[in-house]
């Protein structure tokens, strides 16, 4: 089949919820992509953030082969071996004790919301306390409790009425969630990176902030660290650049090496508060998606890994600001931390640029209107963010 076979076939069966460009991805190496037509892409977007070891890495593709021999799947009526292998690598490297595997973000984030509703009936079983405090901007995913509490207007049209007992503060206000804040209120629930929302940094006042009104009003503080987390940010979890700890976490994208995986990391306290058969998923724990994680995560958390997402990271950021330094009419402002970087642009839609890169084989992905996303993977090296940064210089010199 040659490629405008294939992209008929998909326009014409698949459920037309995507625009994509016009090429048909086939085979990944490294830091690159190739398509039908045989042209190699260097590759900044990473999956959305899961590629974090980029393509074709042997230690995935062993560890995928050697556990799908052994065992697929067999639900969780019983007992596997590498899901609590995981779990305790998990809590081991993190404020957790407990953790939840399911299968993608938004069910991570479905689970997160119910535990905090079931510690706040657990503990104040004679009183209300169910509502949660999100923030404006934020993305938590395409489920109905993900969408009820994901704060951008264009995600909720057309799918209401929505869960009830959401209300949304300013990210970077605390005096905005106060405001909202009740006797009532379970939990505050946040992105301390928000992506998606176009790369806003959580400034540390506002997250200690946020742990010290949760700790007066016992409330929980649930973090969606779905992006954030496993390395991208150079610390293995974004918390860790504030110093405070959430007492609920989300992990998804880069966990599984590509594989379908979500977990929802929590303490004792919260873990207290859930029973057998209060939640559940089929394919939750998955042995072949935890197999994966355990090497996946032994890498991400290596120390001397850690570092040098760092320094890349600061590289990138670097070689960004140079860039709105010398074009200060065309990026206004430089975002992120780590290997997730972002260039609000102000006169041209992030979709142009996007285009543009394509054209010098370079992928890149948006986070809102106005601004490019580098999400590369975390094994890229200094020359190819220099390559990426040279060919945006072309770009904008127009
Ligand atoms: C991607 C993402 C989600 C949703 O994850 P899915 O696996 O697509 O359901 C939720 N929260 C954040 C911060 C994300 O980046």
């Amino acid at each position: 089949m040659d490629t405008k076979e294939i992209i008929d076939l998909e326009q014409n069966y698949i459920l037309q919820t995507y625009a994509r460009p016009d090429f048909v991805l086939e085979r990944g190496d490294g830091v690159h992509l190739f398509d039908t037509d045989g042209k190699q892409y260097l590759d900044f977007v990473s999956g959305l953030s899961v590629n974090a070891l980029g393509y074709n890495n042997p230690t995935i593709g062993d560890a995928i082969s050697a556990q799908a021999r052994k065992l697929i799947h067999v639900s969780n009526l019983y007992h596997t071996i590498p899901a609590p292998r995981l779990a305790r690598m998990l809590c081991d490297r993190s404020f957790a004790d407990r953790v939840f595997f399911c299968n993608s973000g938004t069910e991570s984030w479905e689970a997160a919301l119910k535990f905090a509703r079931k510690w706040g009936y657990r503990n104040f079983e004679d009183r209300a306390k169910y509502k949660f405090v999100a923030m404006n901007n934020s993305f938590h995913g395409r489920t109905m409790g993900s969408v009820s509490t994901t704060g951008q207007p264009k995600y909720h049209k057309g799918f209401g009425p929505l869960l009830p007992g959401v209300s949304f503060a300013e990210f970077n206000d605390l005096e905005s969630v106060e405001r909202l804040v009740d006797a009532e209120t379970v939990a505050v629930i946040l992105e301390p990176l928000q992506a998606e929302g176009g790369i806003h940094s959580g400034e540390p006042s506002f997250i200690e902030g946020l742990r010290q009104l949760c700790d007066e009003m016992k409330m929980l503080l649930v973090f969606d660290e779905i992006q954030s987390g496993l390395c991208r940010t150079g610390a293995l979890f974004c918390y860790e650049h504030y110093g405070v700890k959430p007492d609920i976490m989300t992990l998804a994208k880069p966990l599984a090496g590509g594989l379908p995986i979500g977990a929802t990391l929590m303490s004792q306290d919260v873990a207290d508060a859930v029973e057998p058969s209060d939640h559940a998923a089929t394919f939750g724990a998955h042995p072949v998606s935890c197999a994966v994680g355990i090497e996946v995560f032994r890498q991400l958390s290596d120390p001397g890994f850690i570092a040098a997402v760092k320094a890349k990271g600061n590289h990138l950021n670097g070689r960004l600001n140079a860039l709105r330094e010398r074009f200060p009419d065309k990026i206004t402002e430089v975002r992120g931390m780590g290997l997730i970087a972002g260039a609000v642009l102000a006169d041209v839609p992030a979709a142009d640029v996007m285009g543009a890169f394509r054209e010098r084989g370079i992928l890149v992905c948006a986070a809102g209107p106005d601004v490019v996303r580098f999400l590369p993977p975390l094994v890229v090296d200094q020359a190819n963010v220099d390559h990426v940064m040279d060919e945006f210089n072309e770009i904008l010199k127009g």
